[in-house]
């Protein structure tokens, strides 16, 4: 079958794929054209593709023979599964594999952040540290301070296990309430969304950005934030709204942000940059070399296994597709 992939994938896995299907791959960094993509699906039966690729109807009207979606990646909200499904088409993601990873990212968003680290480092590199003193440079402490999970599932919890390791008070609010043992075992208190707001000296996002997640971080939000929280996300940027953060950085409505993803991105809010009190990374939570593999090897899996015509093993719209059939 014929199979367009939208990105570079380790050869390994690149190589996984072509032993069965003839395979149009894309190998640059900066994302495929729309153009390209509407141009290249025409005749594709599967589809390898990332958060960059935006696949709506208009891409789904060009791909007649589409059987398989294997998204490199957990996070969905750039793909129409709706209209995926009413075509029958299988969408897959990679779940799991990238939780550790992305709760570390986390971690050194919040270590980062409240230890000056980026901006230590910069003022090491201008010259800066011409001696030590005992108030300069100060921070603020994460262990025993409370951290508030927004979204405690896979990555949310990855997060309060490493915080239990620093000895934090941990409260979450979530869709779903974890079970006791869940709550007992990472020592978590589930509580209403604005007492986690007033009470955690650390807010961490960890929730899918769905029409009920967009700008969940508003000025309501974080002006019920203490003054010396920080707020952290490696979610999805648009889970913030990110001029009302500039604005709440700049006037110290809140002491601090970490952020691994935004509202536009690769675009930022004007200002962003010019602050010292946040810590900017270009969308890397799941970026390392282990995890970029096994992502890889995931998506790959789940296209062959579609493809065949078998159940993919992370199929987000396998039971839709059974009814309808
Ligand atoms: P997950 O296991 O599905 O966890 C998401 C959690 O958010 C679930 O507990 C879910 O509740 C909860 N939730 C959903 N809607 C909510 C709402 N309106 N209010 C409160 N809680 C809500 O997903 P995950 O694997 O942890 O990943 C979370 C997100 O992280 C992904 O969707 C992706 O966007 C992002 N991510 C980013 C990176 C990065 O590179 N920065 C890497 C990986 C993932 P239920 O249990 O009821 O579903």
């Amino acid at each position: 079958m014929k199979v367009l992939v939208t990105i570079k994938l380790p050869p390994e896995v690149l190589s996984l794929i072509a032993r069965e299907h003839q395979v149009e791959g894309y190998d640059a960094d900066p994302p495929l054209a729309r153009r390209q993509l509407l141009k290249s699906i025409t005749d594709k039966e599967g589809l390898l593709c990332t958060i960059t690729d935006r696949i709506d109807a208009e891409v789904l009207d060009r791909a007649p023979a589409l059987k398989v979606i294997a998204n490199y990646g957990v996070g969905f909200e750039h793909l129409d599964i709706e209209a995926a499904t009413r075509r029958g088409i299988m969408v897959t993601n990679t779940p799991g594999v990238l939780t550790e990873t992305t709760a570390d990212a986390a971690f050194a968003l919040i270590l980062a952040a409240a230890r000056r680290v980026v901006e230590g480092d910069r003022r090491v590199r201008e010259g800066e540290f011409r001696y030590w003193a005992p108030f300069l440079f100060l921070g603020q402490e994460v262990h025993g301070k409370t951290l508030g999970i927004i979204g405690m599932g896979r990555i949310g919890q990855a997060v309060a296990r490493r915080a239990r390791g620093f000895a934090m008070k941990i409260i979450y609010h979530s869709r779903t309430r974890l079970a006791p043992a869940g709550e007992q075992e990472l020592q978590a208190s589930a509580v209403p969304l604005e007492t986690l707001l007033r009470e955690a000296d650390f807010v961490t996002l960890h929730v899918p950005l769905t029409p009920q997640t967009r700008h969940l971080m508003g000025s309501r939000e974080l002006e019920m934030m203490k003054p010396t929280a920080y707020l952290i996300n490696t979610a999805r940027g648009p889970v913030v709204d990110e001029a009302v953060l500039v604005a709440a950085l700049r006037q110290g409505v809140i002491r601090g942000a970490g952020l691994d993803v935004y509202e536009r991105e690769p675009q930022l809010t004007p200002g962003l940059t010019d602050l010292d009190n946040v810590v900017l990374l270009p969308h890397v939570g799941s970026a390392t070399v282990e995890t970029r593999t096994r992502m890889a090897e995931m998506a790959a899996e789940n296209l062959l296994v579609g493809l065949r015509g078998d159940h993919p093993p992370n199929c987000l719209n396998w039971a839709e597709i059974q009814e309808k059939k």
